[in-house]
């Protein structure tokens, strides 16, 4: 197997520290300065020859975030990276599930109005909350959590609320009844609550991406139920192809793709969770103004990003803001682009928007 070359460089850098060591008569403290170069280099040549190893390639599925997850690395083999994304997965979701007693989301929305400490990752993806609140005037909001709960989408119940007690949660719903000081959280209103489902599993593949790179991976790919984001090429230098799935179609069939290096690729839509009653579909991207599903039009919105946390918050943002909004926002945004998919089936996509 010949070697990639920053596994050569270290190789001849050991064999140069091993010249230098036993060259002459040296003083105990001084062999010992000789020694700890070496075995570092030793260690660090075993790693990056581990971890470097073209050919090779890992993939796993598991199920965090109430979705099927699926990681997938190029050039190394090495299992032990991909349990340790599981492990953070596990770890992210204890912190910001809305329904998991004890996380930081369920300390906010148990506060009874009291000032919350909340761990670095929680404040930070609230501060991108509000910076997605003012910039989508309001069309994001992570205060939508009680109509939420009153509609339960996750488990998926078929039942239509009661319109008063829509009515009755909405004056409950406003990000500015929340404030972000340092990571200290506090609500205004003991009875409103925050749900981060439109933005965490961006923020979290952006963590997972940072560590993966910090351990020397390349190339591959985090999937979090659909939120796609790619770490650099496919081996070859050869952009990721990925599909953007055709809004009510099966998972496997694409309405679009596009071709991406090192991007992320977020679709949110009506179909990633909806029932139907009586011939109408429900779905769970509520309008913070009412409380009901949104419908404008959209079937879709796909954005792409550097940061998929991002690209999560825009894509919901945008399918609230409906076609002619969300996409003046986009085109307002630098490295930003977006296809917004219509009910109608026409692909609207951003000016920037790569080509096929
Ligand atoms: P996504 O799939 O990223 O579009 O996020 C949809 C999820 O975000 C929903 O399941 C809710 O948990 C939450 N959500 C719904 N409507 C909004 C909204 N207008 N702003 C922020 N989050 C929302
Ligand atoms: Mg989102």
């Amino acid at each position: 197997m010949s070697l990639p070359d920053p596994c050569k460089q270290k190789i001849s850098g050991f064999q140069r520290s091993c010249i230098l060591l036993f060259r002459g008569r040296q003083s105990r403290r001084n062999r010992y300065a000789g020694i700890l170069p070496v075995v570092l280099l030793f260690a660090l040549c075993l790693c990056g020859c581990r971890r470097q190893d073209p050919s090779a390639q890992i993939s796993d599925v598991g199920f965090y975030f109430d979705t099927v997850v699926e990681l997938r690395l190029n050039g190394t083999s090495d299992q032990k990276l991909i349990d340790r994304c599981f492990e953070k997965m596990g770890q992210y979701e204890a912190l910001l599930s809305r329904t998991r007693e004890g996380s930081d989301v369920w300390k906010i929305n148990h506060s009874a109005g009291k000032p919350v400490e909340v761990s670095d990752d929680t404040a930070a993806l609230i501060a991108l909350a509000q910076k997605y609140y003012e910039l989508s005037d309001g069309a994001f909001d992570i205060t939508v959590a009680p109509y939420v709960t009153i509609w339960d989408f996750p488990n998926n119940t078929g039942q239509i609320p009661a319109e008063a007690s829509i009515a009755a949660a909405r004056i409950h719903v406003g990000l500015p009844l929340l404030h972000l000081d340092g990571n200290t959280v506090t609500l205004d209103d003991p009875r409103a609550s925050v749900d981060l489902g439109g933005i965490a599993k961006g923020y979290i593949a952006d963590r997972l991406k940072e560590f993966l790179e910090e351990e020397g991976v390349t190339s591959g790919y985090i999937n979090l139920g659909g939120n796609m984001l790619t770490i650099g090429s496919k081996p070859g230098d050869i952009p990721w192809n990925i599909g953007i799935r055709r809004p009510f179609g099966e998972a496997s069939d694409t309405i679009a793709t596009v071709k991406v290096d090192g991007l992320s690729v977020v679709t949110s839509g009506p179909y990633e969770r909806y029932f139907e009653k009586d011939g109408k579909i429900y779905h769970h991207i509520l309008d913070p103004a009412s409380g009901y599903p949104v419908w404008n039009g959209l079937a879709s919105v796909t954005i792409l990003s550097e940061s998929s946390a991002d690209g999560d918050a825009l894509s919901t943002a945008c399918f609230v803001l409906g076609l002619e909004r969300g996409m003046e926002l986009i085109e307002s945004l630098d490295d930003i682009e977006a296809l917004f998919v219509t009910e109608d089936g026409e692909l609207c996509y951003s000016s920037g928007f790569p080509e096929e």
